[in-house]
């Protein structure tokens, strides 16, 4: 065989392999992780090695050292360690496609900014943030960047929920007319960022009962538009900054109710119940990583679905839109939506009032 012709047909088959090779094994996007505390650390990392789309291909971290020990644990090079002060340079960084921010609260305005600003597609914690504001300026920027926003709410992609949201959506036990949701636990470190308003923006409220207020939001299909809110406290000193326990109504554009508690004061409270026409169905526990369970009227073992790893659904789900170039849903919008509730709740505890929630 001439040199050029057999080169042209080694150059066609190698093409034609690695193209069939393409086609079978989907693209792994790189994902970068911004803080490696505990969310990070057990439930996120782990998830990505489980993945079929996505890959822990960075982090960002005030420790060198924990950078080096995740690099070696998760086989990334070294040169893909940023800390909080170099990480703008990871507008260079090819193997990222992604930036997850699993920071404080306040902080993930700030770094949903950067990494929109350095071309990456971005997956950002709950609560999106502290303050409506601060939500809008989050999605103008992936706007402006023309990149995916994505927010964890990882109850959204868990079949149990899913399914909740479909009998809530075909009315398949009558019309929803009433939701009780609460979710709460008892804190304790008295030094952990949670208790400080700078970085949690609140307390319970932001941390868990943001969980009761999204599953009141999707199983009514509607928003709230007023709410009345009390807070209690057993102590004051160690919620000196934040809420301990709130009580919160709301009332829909229907003229239909909700019913919420949120507290950092004891456990047991982690369960809704949409009261329906013809009877009711729930989840109790409802919010926690595993052993979701459902009931309706009559039956205590209804929705026997499995339990999966709700952070490995949300990955692929982000990665997935962002490989077919289509929007993704909880959006920042979505994000935005509840720190307007939340805000409105807030008032009404400073008030008094019943207050209205205000629109997008
Ligand atoms: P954590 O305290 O365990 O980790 C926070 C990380 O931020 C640490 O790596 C810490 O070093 C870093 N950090 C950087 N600057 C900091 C500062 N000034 N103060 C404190 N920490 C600082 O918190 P976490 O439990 O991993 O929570 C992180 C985010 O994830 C929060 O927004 C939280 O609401 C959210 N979260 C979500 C879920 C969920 O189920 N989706 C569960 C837990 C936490």
């Amino acid at each position: 065989m001439q040199r050029r012709p057999f080169l042209q047909t080694l150059c066609g088959a190698s093409l034609a392999t690695a193209f069939a090779q393409a086609q079978e094994t989907p693209k792994k996007l790189g994902w970068a992780l911004v803080g490696l505390g505990s969310l990070s650390t057990n439930q996120i990392a782990p998830a990505l090695l489980k993945t079929n789309n996505a890959r822990l291909a960075a982090v960002v971290t005030g420790s060198p050292e924990k950078g080096k020990q995740w690099s070696e644990k998760y086989g990334f090079d070294a040169s893909h360690i940023y800390s909080y002060e170099n990480f703008d340079k990871i507008i260079d960084d090819a193997d990222v496609d992604v930036v997850y921010v699993v920071l404080p609260n306040s902080m993930h305005r700030e770094y949903v900014e950067r990494a929109a600003k350095a071309g990456k597609h971005v997956f950002c914690e709950k609560p999106m943030a502290n303050t409506p504001d601060d939500c809008r300026k989050m999605i103008d920027a992936c706007a402006a960047a023309k990149k995916l926003l994505g927010i964890g709410y990882r109850c959204q992609f868990e079949p149990h929920h899913r399914e909740a949201m479909r009998l809530a959506r075909e009315k398949v036990f009558g019309e929803v007319k009433h939701i009780q949701a609460n979710f709460g636990f008892q804190s304790g470190d008295p030094k952990q960022w949670r208790l400080r308003k700078a970085l949690a923006g609140g307390g319970a409220l932001m941390d868990v009962g943001v969980y009761a207020l999204q599953a009141c939001r999707y199983l009514m299909g509607e928003e709230p538009v007023e709410v009345s809110a009390i807070e209690t406290k057993t102590d004051p000193v160690k919620f000196a900054e934040v809420d301990e326990t709130i009580n919160w109504q709301m009332k829909f554009a229907s003229g239909r109710s909700a019913q919420c508690t949120t507290t950092y004061l004891f456990n047991g409270y982690n369960d809704f119940t949409a009261v329906c026409q013809r009877g009711k169905f729930g989840l109790e526990p409802a919010f926690g990583y595993t052993g979701l369970k459902g009931f309706c009227s009559g039956a205590k073992n209804y929705l026997e679905l499995p339990n999966v790893d709700h952070f490995q659904l949300e990955i692929e789900a982000f990665s997935q839109a962002i490989i077919e170039g289509k929007p993704f849903a909880p959006s920042g919008e979505e994000g935005l939506r509840d720190l307007l509730v939340i805000d409105a709740i807030y008032r009404s505890i400073q008030s008094g009032k019943v207050e209205k929630v205000a629109t997008v």
